[in-house]
């Protein structure tokens, strides 16, 4: 039974009933035509027989509320009524994306996509016979984006705003790739199945047909918009939550935030490639946040409690010791980047003795003084008698 044979059928007329039946009302027109057409009433008489067939069918598909409502929009959109946008009377109520019938595959031109037509109507009307609907749903594409975060943010875990970019279906022609006020026929040398076989000696080989390059249909005039592909680039911005204690170059995954699943299919996921412009104080050690602060020679030497700057705003006291050599890193327990679970990295502060530059009187008699103190030391003794020895 070729598509088109699927596309002509009026299954309210079959039944009796117009298209604005209630399920109550096709149940009883099919039990009354039924009786009247059964075979077993009706023997050796093959128009009856046809004609129970056709009210078989069209019962089928009329009695399943899903089954009907897809039946109506592939009517609506193919019918004789002509090519009705998928948008009118909410978006929402289209099963399928037309843009994914009329695609060429996501791959190449002609792989993956051949038959598409004919699987959708294959399970839209369950195959023809009594198998059920079966309308395959197609996960979404993932989805590679990158996002620059502020250093805070990446420490804290944000929201972002994402535009992401993909293909989609023409907005002109509502991805049929066919010029405005015109229809694409079933491809008449597949059927509409977007398959050809080919006998190769003892074997059948089933190939994209080559007419309507594995699509199904056939446009005569094609869209200008699109030049006739039903594709089109378009964009959308979402908001993807980013989570805390990401670092520069980290690829994240967001699940479900990838291009739409079809027919119901779960969407595809999102990986976004994070980047995290450098802060012009601090640094990261994996969950750690480090910061290098200044400390005088008398801080270092006789010890001090200093404040250290916090991302959080908030300065932190630190101890240091007497005799903290330069370069040494003390460790502010929880005032480093969050992790995982919860709790948060340290803070890992390295001190870095200054050299005071402009000495006033006082502090350079002071320092003198210091000097005359520490006269019998030589902090290179040690290593010159190393030098010596080797
Ligand atoms: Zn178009
Ligand atoms: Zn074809």
């Amino acid at each position: 039974m070729s598509t088109r044979d699927f596309l002509e059928k009026d299954y309210y007329k079959a039944l009796d009933v117009s298209k604005t039946a209630s399920a109550d009302e096709i149940k009883k027109s099919y039990r009354k035509l039924a009786r009247k057409y059964h075979p077993d009433a009706n023997k050796g008489d093959p128009k009856a027989e046809e004609r129970f067939k056709e009210i078989s069918e069209a019962y089928n598909t009329l009695s399943d509320p899903k089954r009907r409502k897809e039946y109506d929009d592939a009517r609506s959109l193919f019918g004789s009524g002509g090519f009705r946008p998928p948008g009118q009377g909410g978006a929402g109520g289209f099963p399928f994306d037309l843009g994914d019938i009329f695609s060429g595959g996501g791959t190449g031109t002609t792989s993956g996509s051949g038959g598409r037509l004919g699987d959708l109507l294959g399970g839209m009307f369950g195959g023809g016979g009594r198998g059920g609907t079966q309308t395959r749903p197609r996960r979404g594409a993932d989805v590679e984006t990158e996002a620059t975060l502020a250093f805070h943010d990446a420490i804290d875990g944000t929201t972002v705003s994402l535009r992401l970019t993909g293909e989609g279906a023409c907005p002109t022609c509502h991805g049929t790739g066919a010029k405005s006020g015109t229809v694409p026929r079933v491809c008449p040398n597949c059927q509409g199945t977007g398959q050809t076989s080919r006998n190769l000696g003892s074997y059948a080989l089933s190939e994209p047909c080559r007419e309507c390059r594995g699509r199904g249909l056939v446009v005569d005039d094609p869209c200008p918009a699109c030049s006739g592909s039903g594709r089109a680039m378009s964009s959308r911005t979402i908001q993807a939550r980013i989570p805390a204690g990401v670092s520069d170059g980290q690829r994240i995954r967001l699940r479900g935030k990838g291009a739409p699943g079809e027919r119901g299919g779960p969407a595809g996921d999102l990986y976004v490639r994070v980047h995290v412009t450098p802060h012009p104080i601090f640094g990261r050690s994996g969950d750690n946040l480090t910061v290098s602060v200044p400390v005088t020679f008398t801080e270092a030497a006789l010890g001090a409690e200093i404040k250290v700057p916090s991302l959080r705003g908030v300065p932190v006291s630190v101890r240091i010791p007497s005799g903290t050599p330069t370069g040494r890193t003390f460790r502010a327990r929880g005032k480093g980047a969050r992790r995982k679970d919860g709790t948060n990295g340290d803070l890992l502060v390295t001190v870095n003795v200054q050299v005071p530059q402009n000495l006033n009187g006082t502090a350079r008699q002071a320092l003198e003084s210091f000097r005359d103190a520490t006269a019998g030391e030589d902090p290179r003794e040690n290593l010159l008698r190393r030098a010596r020895q080797t």
